[in-house]
């Protein structure tokens, strides 16, 4: 399905990629856009003009209704979910979910929408295949056996799989990428629900502005990660859900790094080099992660390449113009 000209809802509008996803969506040329999220207007990251921005809890039915009347197209990436630090503590939290993806569903169904969007993750893969710092990438058929992360990752799986059989069973058109740890502006850099790289930024400008030259790193800094800039992130949005690629998708970049080398990467940037203090009681989730891109590779001719070192340039500029903001803003 061509996105141009098309009416389109996008869930969880007023978070991070959501709102990006917005102004990307409106760019490409959507006739009509309807922004939804839980979260009172103000409180948004980010919104568009010319957009329907709606402030409604899309856990209740009738609200997904309400967001999916008269729409070609379903955009859903509400969830409750933050980083390492949010989804281990907050399980049933992250499971509730599925009230939401269970209920955008049939609301979607019942409306006769054209396609719906899901937006996965990299937490629905085994455990066991992650134990290593040296990881072999994971590919899309290592979800199974499952063995996801606890909570946050069995609610994306079964949400998943619950895509797969409407899809197969009602003949809702359904696209689901497995997203790979996002970051860029206009994200969570602090409260508790931010992720690496937002939170390694925050940290070393902070210990830039106070002048102590110490950062603390959950875990031991050897744990492997990958990190898709934004831009890749919303680019592969729209390809995914323009294809007709009928089964889970990893969206992520291959670029491995250590925490080690994310710290010296925003440590480069601010031009400082602090002393690491490594807490190994802090949340710190699989030792290793990579995304095997063969598939989307095979499927679209292209994956995600923006470098990370430009990518934590961009979101480090944006996270200290926010904490120069004096705090009676
Ligand atoms: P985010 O927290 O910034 O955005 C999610 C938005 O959903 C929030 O604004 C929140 O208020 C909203 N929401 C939560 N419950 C809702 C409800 N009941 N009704 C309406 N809105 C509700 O997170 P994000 O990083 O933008 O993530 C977007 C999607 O991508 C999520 O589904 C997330 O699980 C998935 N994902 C993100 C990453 C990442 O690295 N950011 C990685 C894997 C998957």
């Amino acid at each position: 399905m061509d996105i141009k000209g098309k009416k389109v809802v996008v869930c969880g509008a007023g978070g991070f990629i959501g709102g990006h996803l917005v102004k990307s969506l409106k760019a490409t040329g959507a006739k009509e856009i309807r922004a939804v999220d839980i979260k009172p207007l103000d409180d948004w990251y980010q919104t568009s003009q010319e957009v329907e921005n709606l402030s409604l809890d899309l856990k209740d039915k009738q609200n997904c209704y309400l967001a999916a009347d008269g729409m070609d197209a379903v955009f859903q990436l509400a969830a409750d979910m933050g980083g390492m630090g949010f989804i281990e503590n907050n399980r049933a939290l992250c499971m509730l979910s599925v009230l939401t993806n269970t209920h955008m569903l049939m609301a979607a169904r019942d409306h006769g929408v054209g396609r719906f969007f899901y937006s996965s993750s990299a937490c629905v893969y085994n455990a066991d295949k992650q134990k290593d710092a040296n990881v072999v990438a994971l590919k899309e058929e290592d979800a199974y056996p499952a063995l996801p992360e606890d909570g946050y990752g069995w609610e994306k799986l079964f949400s998943e799989r619950m895509c797969r059989h409407f899809e197969e069973d009602f003949d809702l058109q359904c696209r689901v990428a497995r997203f790979h740890n996002v970051y860029g502006p206009l994200g969570t850099w602090t409260g508790g629900r931010e992720k690496a790289p937002a939170a390694i930024c925050r940290k070393v400008i902070e210990a830039k502005m106070s002048g102590k030259d110490e950062i603390e790193i959950w875990g031991d800094g050897n744990q492997t990660r990958s990190f898709m800039y934004i831009d890749d992130c919303t680019k592969g949005v729209e390809a995914i859900f323009s294809s007709e690629i009928h089964e889970p998708i990893n969206l992520g970049s291959s670029e491995l790094v250590t925490i080690n080398r994310l710290v010296d990467i925003a440590e480069e940037y601010a031009g400082i080099r602090l002393k690491r203090n490594y807490n190994l009681n802090a949340p710190k989730g699989v030792n290793g992660r990579n995304s095997d891109n063969t598939k989307i590779l095979g499927y679209l001719g292209w994956e995600p390449s923006i470098r990370l070192k430009d990518g934590i340039a961009k979101t480090f500029d944006w996270i200290e113009s926010e904490m120069n903001v004096p705090v009676s803003k």
